[in-house]
């Protein structure tokens, strides 16, 4: 019986060296120091024994169950620390490691090319104007020779808020509103970048909302070439140094005489191409001398003074500079479309 215990034991330390996770320790455990294991039965047979073996055996019993018992118990604490470490390891933190950058927002790429063609007429000495978008009838469009009923009113169709109030639908209206404060007095020099709104149905061309940025200098003796010097030295510096320009003739009904500007076709250099629709040159803007009427109603006397304006949108300009072939991407805050305008 003494053999049969220390059979139990070897066996049982066999399988607890063994043993490589806490689950089967649980099972040695149960197997050899449950109810129904082996020790419990020779303890059980003990009954069979001569009265001195008795005590001799239930002792080394006892031994043999406590021996099983720490071993058990000092295995499970050996995977546990091997566990643990293990897992410290794995989750170390190296320092030295550069941090991941978070992600930031931006300005979106409108504002940008706002801001940039913003720099370039402040360098020629233009201040930025600004003006409310909610508007009034008579700033919108009587005060720049567009009076109600006025056959061009309808391609400016807006959003009205009342028979008076408006949406803007250019930003022309921050000139008229610089001009009337100037009191027909000194020189107004300055461009309104700003939202404008039109009551249009969107596609690939056409936006309700999208911006503009127009131009306005009065003074004494300005005169046509000076409107052309200027848009030239524009677009040169926003479309670069080799572009050419060519006024073409139109109509506004604020400026008299009124020009289109074009400037020569970037892909085909001139020759004519998809871009240009084979022509060589590509509309940028629309021009023209301030129309009489226009610096009269703004306290300006047309005989002393007379001025220049441009508009241009810079969402065109946009598509233009990047390749960009619908409207409606500027609008719809695709990340992944605007991404790739993001100057970090
Ligand atoms: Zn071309």
């Amino acid at each position: 019986m003494q053999e049969r215990l220390q059979e139990l034991k070897a066996d049982a330390l066999k399988q607890v060296e063994e043993a490589n996770e806490v689950k089967a320790l649980q099972d040695v455990k149960v197997q050899y120091l449950g109810k129904k294991g082996p020790i419990t039965e020779v303890l059980k047979g003990m009954g069979k024994l001569p009265k001195e073996e008795r005590p001799v055996i239930g002792q080394l019993a006892n031994d043999v169950r406590e021996e099983i018992a720490t071993a058990i118990e000092t295995k499970k604490q050996k995977l546990e620390n091997e566990a643990l470490e293990k897992q410290l390891e794995e989750e170390t933190i190296d320092v030295t490691l550069p941090g991941r950058p978070a992600p930031t927002g931006g300005p979106h790429l409108l504002t940008n090319l706002i801001e940039e063609i913003e720099d370039l007429f402040i360098g020629m000495g233009f201040e930025v104007a600004e003006g409310p978008e909610v508007e009034a009838d008579y700033y919108n469009f009587e005060a720049l020779n567009l009076p109600k009923g006025h056959p061009a009113r309808d391609m400016q169709d807006s959003f009205y808020i009342t028979e008076e109030i408006l949406m803007r639908t250019h930003t022309s209206p921050v000139q008229a509103r610089t001009m009337e404060k100037h009191e027909g007095k000194g020189p107004v020099k300055i461009i309104c970048p700003g939202k404008v709104y039109r009551r249009d149905t969107d596609d690939a061309t056409h936006s309700h909302q999208f911006t503009q940025i127009e131009g306005l200098l009065v003074d004494k003796h300005v005169r046509m070439s000076d409107l052309k010097g200027v848009l030239n030295a524009f677009a040169k510096q926003m479309f670069g140094e080799e572009r050419e320009i060519r006024l073409r003739p139109s109509f506004f009904p604020f400026t008299e005489p009124s020009v289109e500007m074009d400037i020569s076709c970037k892909m085909c250099g001139g020759e004519g191409c998809s871009v240009c629709k084979g022509t060589g040159w590509i509309e940028i803007l629309g021009a023209g001398m301030v129309h009489p009427n226009v610096l009269e109603m703004a306290g300006y006397d047309p005989k002393e003074y007379t001025g220049f304006a441009f508009g241009m949108g810079p969402e065109r300009i946009a598509m233009l500079k990047y390749g960009i072939d619908d409207i409606r991407h500027f609008y719809t805050n695709d990340v992944r479309f605007l991404n790739q305008f993001h100057k970090a």
